[in-house]
């Protein structure tokens, strides 16, 4: 006999009481996830674990993992009713994104029994984060153009790793990571990936770290050189990496509205913004019509991107609608989030007119804002490819002529022609 699901109502009161007994209220790590410096960020990447060791512990972590795995085995509503209760509240969030989705999903969708059992209690428990390593210096949007090559060692069986991946976020403090590597180059591009799983932290893996335009660090880059990976950290079939590869940038694009993530809703990835409610109080234009006006704006983008991302994530949950609808939602995630920010510069007026916050008039928004709004079009893929996937795989268009199509990958140039 099936065992019975806690009424989601019933659920709910019982977080809210474990919450409140056990979460402190929400900390500056949490809404910003920036640090002053890289001792700080380690302090927050501890605190995050004991925090997510916290919710194991106390029966909350990995509500949709099945319980066998160490999770609640709860429904995504569950999930939601879970992440309305945190609001206000302290949470490791840390763990969201990549760790929960895509990399813990991944595993729930293509590991092995053993893999899982590996990893997914290790990952709930606060024992591992996860980074994923799909970018690589030659261009992040073909992601099936992947050079970092796994080539199989007959006598043990073993893959030994060479490449360079890039932009992998806070690669330098991450336990394990999800590479695609090329397994094939005689056959087309696509046929020819695999995807292992990888310990960051070991020799043959050099990490770097990038420093962005706004003085941030979090971006690394990793060599990799005769990296031995074991064929049981291989995830799905030899040379199927673009199936696993699919799916996992759907779980990336599901993002922070996925099933698997704990945060609070509404809270996503990334620096903080002062609300648009609040950067007119501070102008002194909250009385102003066209300052009202561009308050519902902003309001109403955020409402419609999260109800998007939820209906698309409940869909997909069921088993509606295709994998490629996810692009539709950050598609809109991605241009909501640039007017939104164009309207806090709107809204701020010359007082953001500095470039730092001590520079700028204590409005809420800064020049280097304006600088980093355009992340969100870029990181987990772009809004370009995104139009992409939803002019060919939705609304099936005529797909973008490409040079590479049925062409072995060792014969597609590659690099600038030389004479
Ligand atoms: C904050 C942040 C975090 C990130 N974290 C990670 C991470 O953890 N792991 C990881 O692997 N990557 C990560 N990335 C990298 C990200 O996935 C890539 O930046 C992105 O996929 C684009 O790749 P690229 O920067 O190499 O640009 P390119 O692929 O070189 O593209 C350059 C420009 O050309 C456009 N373009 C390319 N091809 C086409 C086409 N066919 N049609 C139309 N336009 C096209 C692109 O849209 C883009 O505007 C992160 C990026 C950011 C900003």
């Amino acid at each position: 006999m099936s065992e019975q699901i806690e009424s989601v109502e019933t659920f709910r009161l019982r977080a809210r009481e474990w919450i409140k007994a056990n979460l402190g209220p929400i900390q500056p790590f949490d809404l910003t996830q920036d640090c002053a410096d890289d001792e700080e960020e380690l302090v927050a990447v501890a605190r995050d674990r004991a925090l997510q060791r916290k919710l194991y512990d106390g029966g909350f972590a990995g509500l949709c993992f099945p319980k066998e795995l160490g999770g609640q085995g709860l429904t995504p509503e569950h999930n939601r009713a879970f992440n309305e209760e945190l609001a206000g509240h302290e949470y490791p969030s840390r763990f969201t994104v990549p760790t929960f989705t895509p990399c813990a999903a991944v595993i729930m969708e293509f590991g092995t029994p053993e893999q899982k059992l590996a990893h997914i209690p290790a990952i709930l428990k606060g024992e591992e984060f996860w980074a994923q390593m799909l970018s690589e210096p030659g261009g992040g949007s073909d992601v099936a153009g992947a050079t970092t090559s796994a080539v199989r060692d007959p006598a043990t069986g073993d893959w030994i790793l060479n490449g360079a991946k890039v932009w992998t976020s806070r690669a330098w403090w991450h336990d394990w990571g999800i590479v695609l590597a090329r397994t094939n180059w005689n056959v087309p591009k696509h046929q020819g990936l695999t995807v292992f799983l990888m310990p960051l932290q070991q020799a043959g893996v050099e990490i770097r770290r990038i420093e962005r335009l706004n003085g941030e660090t979090e971006a690394c880059e990793e060599f990799m050189t005769d990296v031995r990976i074991p064929d049981s950290d291989r995830v799905g079939e030899i040379d199927g990496g673009w199936t696993v590869g699919q799916r996992w940038m759907f779980h990336e694009r599901m993002g922070h509205n996925s099933p698997y993530v704990t945060q609070p809703v509404g809270l996503s990835h990334g620096r903080t913004e002062a609300t648009p409610v609040a950067i007119a109080r501070q102008a002194g234009r909250i009385d102003d019509p066209a300052a009202q006006e561009l308050i519902g704006e902003s309001r109403a983008l955020g409402l419609v991107a999260s109800e998007l991302q939820r209906r698309l994530a409940s869909g997909a949950a069921a088993g509606k609608g295709n994998t490629d609808m996810s692009s539709v939602a950050r598609l809109f995630r991605g241009m909501a989030n640039v007017r939104q920010r164009t309207i806090a510069f709107d809204l701020a007026g010359a007082g953001a007119a500095g470039w730092t916050e001590e520079e700028s008039d204590g409005v809420g928004v800064q020049g280097m804002e304006f600088l980093m709004r355009q992340v969100s079009c870029i990181g987990g893929g772009t809004t370009e490819i995104s139009r992409n996937v939803i002019a060919e795989r939705v609304l099936g268009m005529p797909r973008e002529a490409s040079g590479d199509k049925g062409v072995a990958f060792r014969d597609v140039p590659r690099g600038p022609k030389r004479s």
